[in-house]
């Protein structure tokens, strides 16, 4: 997403969000060191904020970044209801369920499963996306993913182009039929 070079200052810090890389095989023998810091908590006080209490996530069911399966629904879900009928598909397939941005910001979906950019990354062993049109900042989530099968009535949508398997239709009809045949 973006190129930065230090040039001259150092030290350099990165972070990477879960997923976002192929993991790196493990190579024997190397080493690092780790240096632990005793910081004072005094230094790091701050008069703009105060910790006002721990909320504990209720987060319930399979963790997105962890599923090997996730079947992701868009706009084309057409309503909250719409995400039942992908629930039973991922809960067929033992993946989860996620969405793009399209649901989450029409209030059918909770933002915690919204894929992409401003969402998480996955990278799941088959992502089947349901409706969802495949714009650039939903395709950074999970392009990774290593099967893409595209649900949609467009067959020019970029998602649909973007797949390994694009099966052209009417996600209401589509997804019954897969089920059918998934006992
Ligand atoms: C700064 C920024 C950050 C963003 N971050 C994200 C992000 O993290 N994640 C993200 O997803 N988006 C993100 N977006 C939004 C993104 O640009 C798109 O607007 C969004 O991904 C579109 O969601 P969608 O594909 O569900 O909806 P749409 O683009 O409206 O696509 C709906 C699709 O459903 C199909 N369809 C409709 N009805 C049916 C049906 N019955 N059966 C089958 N197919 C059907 C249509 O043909 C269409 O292709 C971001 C945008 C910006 C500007």
């Amino acid at each position: 997403m973006a190129t930065i070079t230090c040039a001259k200052t150092r030290p350099e810090m990165c972070s990477l969000r879960p997923m976002a890389y192929e993991k790196a095989s493990a190579q024997p023998g190397r080493t690092g060191e780790i240096i632990e810091f005793n910081i004072d908590p005094a230094k790091y006080t701050s008069p703009l904020a105060k910790f006002v209490e721990f909320i504990q996530n209720k987060e319930s069911g399979m963790d997105l970044s962890e599923a090997e399966v996730i079947v992701a629904g868009g706009r084309g879900v057409g309503s909250k209801d719409g995400f039942k009928l992908l629930e039973k598909l991922a809960t067929r397939l033992g993946g989860a369920v996620g969405a793009s941005r399209g649901p989450v910001d029409s209030g059918w979906i909770d933002y915690r499963y919204q894929i992409g950019l401003t969402g998480r990354t996955v990278k799941p062993k088959l992502y089947i996306a349901c409706g969802i049109s495949g714009q650039i900042q939903h395709m950074a989530g999970m392009s990774g993913a290593d099967v893409i099968v595209a649900i949609n009535k467009d067959p020019n949508a970029p998602m649909m182009k973007a797949a390994h398997f694009a099966l052209e239709g009417d996600l209401h009809e589509v997804i019954p039929a897969m089920l059918e045949v998934l006992h």
